[in-house]
């Protein structure tokens, strides 16, 4: 299996201008093709740096993947780099400028600032990996290092540093070079929402020793997001065979150990995040959805709007900041405003409700709380959120769906008794909780879990709509 090395050039990443998405979507990219990521680095725009850090990487890797630094400025330096460590010399290479006119003619521009020659200086020998989206031309070299130090033969792939030029570049040129023949990888996922990573560890801990005995080289991955938490194991195996007598080995005491481990916890069994998850359940069971908001102002919406295809389950969501707005388009009762407050179950339960009824829709969660810093008081201290959901009883498997949240804290509101009777008598079930995040976290961050305490739920609410669906 050949080793890689990522090498990420470039001084806006180096000094955070500029986050690195290159690395990260290459390393999964070769992980998932049974790949051995085995170092990732980043480096300025400085020629004895990034040798420095290729010679670290060639001393462990067969392969380095290299990005950015292929422009036209006097900061993009990786031909003349790569043409130094594998003396090699530089020419004009004239593929590479014919891509480039190329490029101009696509965009529109015949004329070729003569700057961009400088593009198609290349080292002599070097294979070139098209770019269909600029234009600058990848390239990649083999063979021996020139500095004797490092010995073997070694491959470099150079790459765009835009991520839509390099991601294209590496599916459709490296990518497929790289992939080990014959190997079958797998992977599984659980969604685990409310638990933290240590509880899961205390939970599963010497299930994955046994796992790790059995089938050497697994590995086990734990990706917390805040609020919930990726978990899962991945694995990559020399041929089909293998891989059968593995996923038979994982599918069986370890898949139902972690299933009884985390419960209902589990809000998910795919890669896909919350969001992703729940507007995909909604739209194959057909169900419709709608969200109240007040102190997330419109943060859950956004989160479920961000999901491709949404329109096809998310009817909308209100946000409602004052007291009046609660009363004119959510049919809070002023009653209720009054006497439990805006930060209440009482007000949560009507908003989900009053929704519901309004716009039709199957299933509404609201969120009603205290972001901060000011606005607390005794009763509703800063990181007091109040949630309500409405769900039409019928397109729910309610029994299970009021037990699981109840393990929660979710209950029938207490201090809501008409907006209950009108749900009972229209086929709808209710149901509130109050969450306190804490007084002394940012405003920003309340808001956050807010919305993942809301996504988790309606993610729950997606398992019982799926289960009832099958
Ligand atoms: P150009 O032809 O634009 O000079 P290049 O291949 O030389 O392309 P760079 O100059 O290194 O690439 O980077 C161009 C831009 O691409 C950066 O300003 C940055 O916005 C983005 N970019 C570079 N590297 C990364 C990275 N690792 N992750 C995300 N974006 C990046």
């Amino acid at each position: 299996m050949k080793r890689v090395g990522l090498l990420i050039t470039g001084n806006e990443v180096l000094f955070g201008k500029t986050r690195d998405t290159n690395g990260p979507h290459m390393a999964a990219a070769l992980r998932k093709v049974g790949c051995e990521v085995r170092r990732s680095l980043v480096c300025g725009d400085d020629v004895e740096e990034i040798l420095r850090a290729l010679d670290y990487l060639f001393e462990n890797c067969d392969v380095v993947l290299m990005t950015g630094g292929l422009g036209p400025t006097s900061d993009d330096l990786t031909a003349e780099i790569i043409a130094r460590r594998f003396r090699l010399p530089l020419a004009f290479n004239d593929e590479a400028w014919a891509a480039c006119v190329d490029a101009f003619a696509r965009m529109g521009r015949s004329a070729v600032p003569e700057t961009n020659r400088k593009q198609a200086n290349l080292p002599v020998g070097c294979r070139l990996l098209p770019n269909p989206n600029g234009t600058a031309v990848g390239f990649s070299v083999s063979g021996e290092l020139g500095d004797g130090q490092v010995s073997g033969q070694k491959t470099v792939y150079c790459l765009p540093g835009v991520p839509f030029e390099m991601e294209p570049m590496f599916a459709a040129s490296v990518l497929p070079n790289l992939t080990p023949s014959g190997a079958v990888t797998f992977q599984r996922t659980w969604q685990v929402f409310g638990l933290g990573e240590s509880a899961m560890q205390e939970r599963v801990g010497e299930l994955e020793r046994t796992l790790q005995n059995d089938l050497p080289g697994i590995v086990v991955s734990y990706q917390a997001h805040a609020g919930y938490v990726t978990y899962g194991c991945f694995f990559s195996a020399p041929h089909s065979a293998a891989a059968v007598a593995a996923e038979t080995l994982v599918d069986g005491a370890y898949a139902q150990g972690v299933e009884k481990a985390f419960g209902r916890h589990i809000v998910g069994r795919s890669e896909l995040s919350l969001a992703a998850s729940t507007i995909s359940a909604f739209t194959e069971a057909g169900v419709t959805l709608a969200v109240a908001e007040s102190c997330t102002g419109g943060a859950l919406s956004k989160e479920l709007t961000a999901i491709p295809r949404s329109s096809l389950c998310y009817l909308g969501g209100i946000t409602t900041y004052a007291n009046s707005w609660k009363e004119q388009f959510l049919g809070v009762s002023g009653e209720t405003l009054q006497n439990r407050g805006a930060v209440s179950e009482a007000t949560a339960a009507e908003m989900a409700s009053g929704l519901l009824l309004r716009v039709n829709a199957d299933v509404v969660l609201s969120i009603t709380g205290v972001a901060g810093p000011g606005g607390g008081s005794d009763r509703t201290p800063v990181g007091t959120v109040c949630f309500g959901l409405a769900v039409r009883s019928a397109r729910v498997d309610v029994q299970g769906l009021v037990s699981r949240l109840e393990g929660f804290k979710w209950g029938a509101p207490q201090e809501a008794p008409e907006a209950v009777g009108v749900c009972v008598s229209e086929g709808v079930t209710l149901l509130t909780t109050t969450v306190r995040f804490g007084s002394r976290l940012r405003r920003d961050v309340i808001q956050m879990r807010a919305c993942v305490q809301a996504l988790g739920t309606l993610a729950m609410v997606a398992e019982s709509l799926s289960m009832e669906q099958r």
